[in-house]
Order: structure tokens, then C-alpha cells, then sequence
């Protein structure tokens, strides 16, 4: 489960990003969160993996708080928690394997990563996670080779080999066209599903979100303005 309690965000302008945001998401929930440019979203999911500290409040997982952790026990508590953006963030003249494992370097042998050895059931898990995002014949492939709704594959895998308790995804479908965006949306909402993963998702459009939310959060000017249902959402965002 994910607590915020009573979270701001001053950025060093002094620009107030989150305004006091409380809210509880339970574990496995598919929450999108949606909203126009500059609305806070970005701002918000990225408080909980402390990539964004908040100035004031704090977020809990399980009970432990993430905005107050530091050093290695900040990596611990970062590990199983999983990111996926908007322009991929994959070295793009690497192998779709090496990408996928490069969430894991340092994990298991930090000397032998390092050199970018990784160990036979690391491969094994690289294979198994391209295998459920769709693209199990990648693994060798120059990441810059594939198209854009597949780089995104490889997004998800990489996410998906750090095996997440939770996804964070930052308007991963805004660079894609809109069949490409709904096969994303969906391969996330499965995977959530399969393994139980509480997933934030960010996107601009509300009829996506509609069709994969569990819930919808809306945000406006750093303050949640709805959250409910996709059914309550109607009329409403
Ligand atoms: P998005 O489209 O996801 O909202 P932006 O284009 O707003 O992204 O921001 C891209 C990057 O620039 C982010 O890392 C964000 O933190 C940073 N950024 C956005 N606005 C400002 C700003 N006014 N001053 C400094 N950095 C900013
Ligand atoms: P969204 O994801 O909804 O587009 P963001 O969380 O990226 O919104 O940004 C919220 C607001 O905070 C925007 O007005 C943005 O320009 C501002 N912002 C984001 N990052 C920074 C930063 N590093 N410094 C200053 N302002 C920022």
C-alpha cells in the first residue's frame, strides 16, 4: 500500500507544485492519474520513489516511509519499484537484453555487472520478461532498431526484471499513436493484474483512462480535483 500523507512539493523557484496531497492506494490498484500539462502529475508519482522529496509530509509504503529513507536503505526500498517514461529512457545503442537487466546492475554481483556480465538466470528472467510484454524474439536487437510502441515493450520489461511490487508510469503512452497506445495501456493493466502490482499511470487523455483505470485521479494545479471511479469520472474530469 502507498500513503501519501499531506504532501507538498516546493520546487527551489519556489514554484508549488503538490499542495498537501493525502490519499491511500491499495496494493494492486490501477490508478491513473490525469490532468492537462503542468497539473502536478509528473511531480506526484515521482514522490514516491523519492526521485522528487517532498518539502513537507511524506509517503509511506507499507507503513515505512520512503521521503525520510536514505542511503542503502533508500535503494532497498527503490528496488521493487518500478519506472516507465514517456520517451523510453533506453541506452539506444544497446542490446534489448542489456536494457531490460540494466534495472538489476549491481543487484546480484555489483564487479561482474559492471562489465555488463550478467549471470544465466538473469538472462533467463530478461527472456521470460520480453516474452510477456510480446516481443520474446528481441532480446539481440539494437534498442534504436525497434519501432516506438516496442521500445516501450522494452520499458516495460526492464520494469518488469526489477520484479516490482509497483509501477510508476509517466505518460508512457505520449509518444505513441493511438492503436499502439491502447496494445501499451493494455499490456500494462495485464501485467498489474498477473502479478499484483499497485500501478500509477499518468496520461493527458481521459478517455484512455476510462477504459484501463480502476481509479482515476484527477489533478489541477497540485490538488487532487476527483478521484473515483471511471464510471463517477463520467461528465466529470
Ligand atoms: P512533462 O511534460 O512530463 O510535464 P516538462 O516538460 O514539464 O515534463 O518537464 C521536463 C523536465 O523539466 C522535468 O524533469 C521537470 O522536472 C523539469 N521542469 C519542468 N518545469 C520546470 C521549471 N519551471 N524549472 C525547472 N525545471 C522544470
Ligand atoms: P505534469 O506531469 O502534470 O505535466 P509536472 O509535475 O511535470 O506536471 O509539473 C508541475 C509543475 O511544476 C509545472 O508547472 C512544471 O513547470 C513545474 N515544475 C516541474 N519540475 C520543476 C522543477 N524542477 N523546477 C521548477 N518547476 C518545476
Amino acid at each position: 500500500m502507498i500513503q501519501f500523507n499531506e504532501v507538498g512539493v516546493v520546487y527551489p523557484n519556489g514554484f508549488r507544485a503538490l499542495k498537501g496531497i493525502s490519499l491511500e492506494i491499495p496494493k494492486g490498484q490501477f490508478v491513473v492519474v490525469v490532468g492537462l500539462s503542468g497539473a502536478g502529475k509528473s511531480t506526484l508519482i515521482r514522490t514516491i520513489n523519492n526521485l522528487v522529496v517532498p518539502s513537507s509530509g511524506e509517503v509511506l509504503i507499507n507503513g515505512r516511509s520512503i521521503t525520510k529513507a536514505k542511503g542503502r536503505e533508500l535503494r532497498a526500498m527503490r528496488t521493487p519499484i518500478g519506472m516507465i517514461f514517456q520517451t523510453f529512457n533506453l541506452v539506444k545503442r544497446s542490446t534489448v537484453l542489456r536494457n531490460v537487466l540494466s534495472g538489476r546492475l549491481g543487484q546480484a554481483n555489483p564487479a561482474l555487472s559492471l562489465l555488463g556480465i550478467f549471470s544465466e538466470a538473469d538472462i533467463a528472467l530478461a527472456h521470460d520478461c520480453l516474452r510477456r510484454v510480446g516481443i520474446p524474439d528481441k532480446a539481440f536487437v539494437r534498442a534504436d532498431a525497434l519501432s516506438g510502441g516496442q521500445q516501450q515493450r522494452v520499458g516495460i520489461a526492464r520494469a518488469l526484471a526489477q520484479d516490482p511490487e509497483i509501477m510508476l508510469a509517466d505518460e508512457p503512452v505520449a509518444s505513441l499513436d493511438p492503436p499502439t497506445s491502447h496494445a501499451v495501456m493494455s499490456d500494462l493493466k495485464r501485467i498489474s493484474r498477473e502479478d499484483g502490482i499497485t500501478t500509477l499511470v499518468n496520461l493527458h487523455f481521459i478517455d484512455m483512462a476510462r477504459d484501463y483505470a480502476d481509479r482515476i485521479i484527477g489533478m489541477r494545479g497540485g490538488e487532487v480535483v476527483f478521484d473515483g471511479t471511471p464510471a463517477e469520472a463520467t461528465n466529470r474530469v
